[in-house]
Formats: structure tokens, C-alpha cells, sequence
């Protein structure tokens, strides 16, 4: 971060008071700019005992395989995002069952939030972020191609809850509460 969202002008680092840390904050404005992670979400979507896979088209980790995931947007619920990402990703239409994990990467500045889901037809194509997009059996997930730790984490995580039909955490929208 180099200038204000608001005035423009450069920021500089700063301990705001009463504050445990130091902020960017605005050299003329005085605005306080906050970074707070991002929110990842995407999901583990299932046909029978397949798993929609992506290879990726993009750095980071071009080449390796991925679930469809990506930032939320603002204005989105996470399951929302999830279902954008999937057919952004993989031309993928599916239908959210529930939340399988959260994971916190402090390191990367990212809560992510992974769903289990259910694929409403086979038919699926790259997205203009993915290389190509496959249904693969269990047996043959690339396991030393993936292209992040969460993914192969919560591959393993879907695996295990694989007959079950849950216990899934539910997720509440403020929209529909
Ligand atoms: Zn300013």
C-alpha cells in the first residue's frame, strides 16, 4: 500500500494511538488503512465417486491441480462465491451440501472457506483460469500434483466424510435467515 484510498496522498507506517501495532496510515488525511485477510472460498464437488479437478491456467502453481476456489466477492454469500467459482473455473454447475473445513493461512492473509457439493450434470469444460478440467476417480488424484496444502487437506477431509451424508457445518446467511 503507497497512497489513500481517500485524499491520494502517500501513506506512511505509524503506531495509531491506542493501537498494539503499526497502521499505513494517510500523511495528510490521517486515515488508518487496515489490512485484514481475504476470504477464499470454493468446493470439493462430487459426481458418484468422482471429483471435479482443475489444472491451473495462472500463477501461482501453474500446471498443478487445484478445486475450483477464489476470492469472495463483495456482496456475495460464501456459497455464493463457491458456486460462481465453479463455473467460472470449470463451466461446473453444482449444488452446495455444506461446509467440510476452515482453514486459516495466517501466512497468506486467507480464511478459506471449503464446501462439499454435488455436481448437477457431468458436463464441464476450462474455464479461462484452468488448463483443462477432469472427473477423476479417488484412485487417481494426483496427490503430489496438487497445487496447494488446503486442497490436498481437504480432499482428505472429503474422502473421509465420502459415504456419510453429513455432519457438514451449516452455514447461515443473513439473507435468508
Ligand atoms: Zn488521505
Amino acid at each position: 500500500m503507497r497512497f489513500c484510498t481517500s485524499c491520494g496522498a502517500d501513506l506512511k507506517l505509524a503506531r495509531p494511538e491506542g493501537d498494539d501495532r503499526e497502521r499505513h496510515v494517510c500523511s495528510a488525511c490521517g486515515l488508518v488503512h487496515y489490512r485484514n485477510p481475504k476470504i477464499v472460498v470454493g468446493a470439493v464437488c462430487r459426481w458418484g465417486y468422482r471429483i471435479l479437478l482443475c489444472r491451473r491456467a495462472i500463477e501461482p502453481r501453474a500446471g498443478y491441480w487445484t478445486i475450483p476456489a477464489g476470492y469472495l466477492e463483495f456482496g456475495e454469500s460464501a456459497e455464493e462465491g463457491a458456486r460462481r467459482e465453479a463455473w467460472e473455473e470449470a463451466r461446473a454447475e453444482i449444488e452446495i451440501d455444506g461446509l467440510l473445513a476452515v482453514y486459516s493461512v495466517a501466512e497468506m492473509g486467507q480464511i478459506q472457506l471449503l464446501f462439499r457439493a454435488r455436481l448437477l450434470n457431468p458436463n464441464v469444460s476450462p474455464g479461462i483460469e484452468s488448463l483443462d478440467v477432469r472427473l477423476v476417480d479417488w484412485a487417481d488424484v494426483p496427490w503430489n500434483d496438487l497445487a496447494f496444502p488446503t486442497v490436498e487437506w481437504v480432499l482428505r477431509r472429503s474422502l473421509e466424510t465420502h459415504g456419510t451424508s453429513g455432519p457438514l457445518v451449516p452455514v447461515f446467511n443473513s439473507a435468508n435467515r
